[in-house]
């Protein structure tokens, strides 16, 4: 950056030497000989100058450019992968505190902003900044007089653009903040295509979406009409700016105190720092968009977590899966109550379901198992040890999770099922599969175990996609099981598959279960019916059955007819 604003401030030297070096040989009085002579004699002086300063100033031009962008990507580089790492390490809740597009744009578009605004700064105001001081001091050697005329002359210039400058400010956040406005229609409405055709919708949607394109069609062109403004001002402005250095150069050239090469210095240093200072007074644009990107993606690496181990953690060695949950009570950070005090045990081995109407604070349960978040009140316990303290890995390790929303990632079939234990080997996850009842439609797939399943897995019919879920649970073998049956229906014959995989997998294992089925329901050894946020009933099935009026009775008489 020196050695470019250096090169570019020598840029007026070289033009003010050439200028009167031409001038020393048409006006004859230092040329002798004849006019060829002279011009080679020129061209040996003025070539190698021109040429040295146009390659330092295009190497350092390079040089500094590839420079500047990889330090800002570097740095923004580590703040990404510092983010990234925060939010997996931040507690559960946070991913309920703001929907999930938000954080993603703070990986790609903050990120975006953020880097533009480092290389801007840095060029701006290092590189900008030594060339202005560099040229100013070479203007006031070469010709103070004339530099302080300069001096008072450009700010009178430059103030209508300041004013106009203001005014584009706003109408740009307008801009921007309509985009945001359409991006949101449009998700909204082409996201909801079903509804949208169902409904006979089309017409009033495309309506309402015109009306918005039209409104961004009258911002940009308001935002174009200001700016166009803005050249004309500057080259009229300029033109008279210069005008006045012209004049005021010829009369000192006259006069004798300068030469003609000088006064085409001045120009030149003139025109190199016009675009630098303007770039000065939109950096601060710039800088407030990065600054807030910054605290965007600060805001997310700083976020303490409170689901930690606790200093004096111990690992919870070999469990044998026995679940203890007295009085517990928890609220969610929106100040919903969701459990007013619930007690449940499950011995090693059981089968425990929870039913009841939905917002019962059944899932709730199970995140206080899986310790996604701390009770407020009561404790969880696992083989008599409260799960706040033991060490997160090792009672994560002990458990496993099959929900209805399946998760696969754009990976193979074998390494979604690998998931399950990371160290697995290919036959492990085959023996797994096949126990899950997986192995035999995964033979049927492209490259076997080897086929990449896309995102989301949507070639995969319900009924797979739980079986590889299941297959990485047997995989994980852990003693205890965490599943959250899928409310919506398979087919019989997936039905019957799912069912029968889930057997052998629940099989030997403590296994919580937010039960839909019947089957599950009536072979779970103890039942316990959640009603907001308190256990209403609990007992084996033929118990709860002989309960006239209770919940459960009326439940499993709604689901038989
Ligand atoms: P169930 O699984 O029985 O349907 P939940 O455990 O999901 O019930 O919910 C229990 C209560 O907690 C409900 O009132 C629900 O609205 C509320 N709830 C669940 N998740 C959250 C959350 N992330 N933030 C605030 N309230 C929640």
């Amino acid at each position: 950056m020196l050695l470019l604003a250096a090169a570019t401030a020598g840029y007026g030297i070289v033009v003010g030497y050439i200028v009167d070096q031409a001038n020393a040989l048409t006006g004859g009085g230092a040329g002798s000989g004849d006019s060829l002579t002279r011009a080679r004699r020129y061209a040996k002086i003025v070539l190698p100058v021109l040429l040295s300063i146009t390659l330092i100033s295009g190497v350092a031009n390079y040089a500094q450019r590839i420079l500047a962008n990889a330090v800002a990507l570097n740095a923004v580089g580590d703040l990404q992968k510092q983010m990234f790492s925060a939010a997996h390490r931040a507690d559960y809740a946070s991913f309920a505190r703001e929907p999930l597009g938000n954080l993603i744009s703070k990986f790609t578009n903050d990120v975006t902003v953020l880097s533009g605004a480092l290389v801007r700064a840095l060029s701006n105001i290092v590189k900008d900044v030594l060339t202005i001081v560099f040229v100013l001091g070479m203007m006031l050697w070469s010709n103070w007089q004339l530099t302080l005329l300069i001096g008072v002359l450009y700010p009178l210039a430059a103030w209508p653009i300041i004013v106009i400058s203001k005014r584009l400010r706003g109408d740009a956040n307008g801009v921007q903040e309509h985009i945001g406005t359409i991006t949101s229609e449009l998700k909204e409405s082409l996201g909801g295509a079903r509804m949208v055709r169902a409904y006979g919708l089309e017409a009033r949607e495309t309506e309402r979406l015109d009306a918005s394109f039209n409104e961004r069609i009258r911002r940009y062109l308001k935002l174009v009409t200001e700016q166009a403004r803005v050249d004309p001002i500057l080259e009229v402005m300029g033109g008279l700016a210069i005008a006045g250095i012209v004049i005021f150069g010829v009369y000192q050239v006259s006069a004798g105190t300068t030469t003609a090469g000088s006064i085409a210095a001045i120009l030149t240093w003139v025109l190199i720092l016009s675009p630098r200072i303007r770039a000065l007074g939109t950096l601060n644009n710039v800088v407030q968009e990065g600054l807030s990107a910054l605290s965007r993606i600060f805001a997310v690496i700083d976020e303490t977590p409170t689901i930690i181990d606790t200093p004096n953690a111990v690992p919870l060695t070999d469990p044998r899966g026995e679940i203890d949950i007295t009085d517990a009570m928890f609220s969610y950070e929106d100040g919903t109550q969701a459990l007013h005090g619930i007690s449940l045990t499950a011995k090693a081995g059981e089968t425990v379901a929870l039913v009841g109407p939905s917002g019962g604070g059944k899932s709730t349960v199970m995140n206080l198992i899986a310790r996604l978040y701390d009770v407020t009140g009561g404790s969880v316990k696992i083989d008599g040890q409260d799960v706040r303290y033991v060490t997160l890995s090792s009672l994560r390790q002990s458990m496993a999770l099959v929900s209805q929303g399946v998760t696969l990632f754009n990976d193979t079939v074998a390494a979604n099922i690998g998931f399950g234990d990371l160290s697995a080997s290919r036959e492990n996850i085959i023996e797994a599969a096949q126990s899950a009842d997986a192995h035999s439609f995964i033979s049927t797939l492209p490259n076997g175990y080897d086929t990449m399943i896309g995102e989301e897995g949507g070639t995969l019919s319900g009924g797979q996609r739980q079986r590889l879920a299941i297959a990485r649970a047997i995989l994980r073998d852990a003693p205890i099981l965490l599943l959250d049956e899928a409310t919506s229906a398979l087919d019989t014959e997936s039905e019957s598959k799912v069912q029968a995989a889930l057997e052998r997998l629940s099989h030997g294992r403590t296994t919580i279960v937010i039960a839909h089925r019947l089957s599950t329901v009536t072979k779970a050894d103890k039942i316990y019916v959640l009603d907001a946020g308190q256990i209403v009933e609990s007992g084996t099935h033929k118990q709860l059955l002989k309960k006239r009026g209770g919940i459960y009775a009326k439940l499993h008489k709604l689901q038989l007819n």
